[in-house]
Formats: C-alpha cells, sequence, structure tokens
C-alpha cells in the first residue's frame, strides 16, 4: 500500500526517530509499503519519518539502469561505523522537498550496520551513489534534512518553494 509523503516543511520531518526494538509483522508491512512508495514516486530512497512515522527505519534502491536487477535494502537501526575522508558531491532531491536539489559534499564512502527484516545484523560499505543516499536516509531519521547543508540563504530559497508547492497540492 501507497503511503502519503509528507512535504517539506513539517515539524515531523525535524524530529528525531526512535530505534526500533523488535522487527514485528507490521514493521515488515510498513518496509513493503515503504518501498512500494518509493519506487511509485520514483525515488532511490525513503525514511519513515517522511510518511509520519517517527521509527529508525529506511529503505533504498540505487540500481537506475533499464535492465539491471533492482536491489531494495531494508535497514532498521542503521548506523554508519565508519566514514571515509574522502568526500564526494553529489546533487541531491529529496521526495520530502519534490523538484529542489542541491550539491552536498559528503564522505565518498561508509560503512552501514543494520538490521534487516528478518532480524539478522548487516553490515556493508557503500560508495559512489549508494554512499550518498544511505547517508541522505539515515540523516532523515536525525531529523536532518539535505537542504541543512547549504547556506541559510539557499535553505530559505528552497523553503519557501516548497511551501508553496505544499499549498498547491493541498488546494488540489
Ligand atoms: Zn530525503
Amino acid at each position: 500500500m501507497k503511503r502519503p509523503i509528507l512535504i517539506h516543511p513539517d515539524p515531523r520531518l525535524k524530529k528525531v526517530a526512535a530505534p526500533v526494538e523488535d522487527i514485528s509483522d507490521e514493521l515488515r508491512k510498513l518496509s513493503d509499503d515503504m518501498l512500494e512508495t518509493m519506487y511509485d514516486a520514483p525515488g532511490i530512497g525513503l525514511a519513515a519519518p517522511q510518511i509520519g512515522i517517527l521509527q529508525r527505519l529506511i529503505v533504498l534502491d540505487c540500481v537506475k539502469e533499464e535492465g539491471e536487477t533492482p536491489r531494495p535494502l531494508v535497514m532498521f537501526n542503521p548506523e554508519i561505523v565508519a566514514a571515509s575522508d574522502e568526500t564526494s558531491v553529489y546533487e541531491e532531491g529529496c521526495l520530502s522537498i519534490p523538484e529542489q536539489y542541491a550539491e552536498v559534499t559528503r564522505p565518498a564512502e561508509v560503512t552501514v550496520r543494520w538490521m534487516d527484516r528478518d532480524g539478522n545484523a548487516q553490515e556493508e560499505s557503500f560508495d559512489k551513489l549508494w554512499a550518498t543516499c544511505v547517508q541522505h536516509e539515515i540523516d532523515h531519521l536525525e531529523g536532518k534534512l539535505f537542504i541543512d547543508y547549504v547556506s541559510p540563504m539557499r535553505r530559505q530559497m528552497i523553503t519557501r518553494k516548497s511551501q508553496k508547492l505544499k499549498r498547491e497540492r493541498a488546494r488540489g
């Protein structure tokens, strides 16, 4: 089932999400819904706070090439345990800030530890787009958005545009 995505500004996007204690069927269903919502948008990542659920859960799939096998990842309580000194710059966007993009500098490679849908501990290193995406999604669990990395002036401008788009969508 597709879930509505919150649009910035929204106080729920600024909150710190709570750790997941144990992975219930309800949470597994939620992760399925999040993947469906993400693919439909379309997007390459989605964090639970973006659909108003303040729990530490993200989904991502950065396989974008036509004909390549999708790789949906579901991460409960994801944590960055190592980050490279080397950085990379990507033009980021966000399903909660439609049509707005900004260049963000982040570590080029990160090692992430998480719990999968079956409650098993996983650890993997990510680079390129995957590294950027997983960091962007984990930021959401801290109430942090990609626009928090740009200048205050730029942030205000993006927020105004997002607010306008949100009002237009609410009007229908
Ligand atoms: Zn986002």
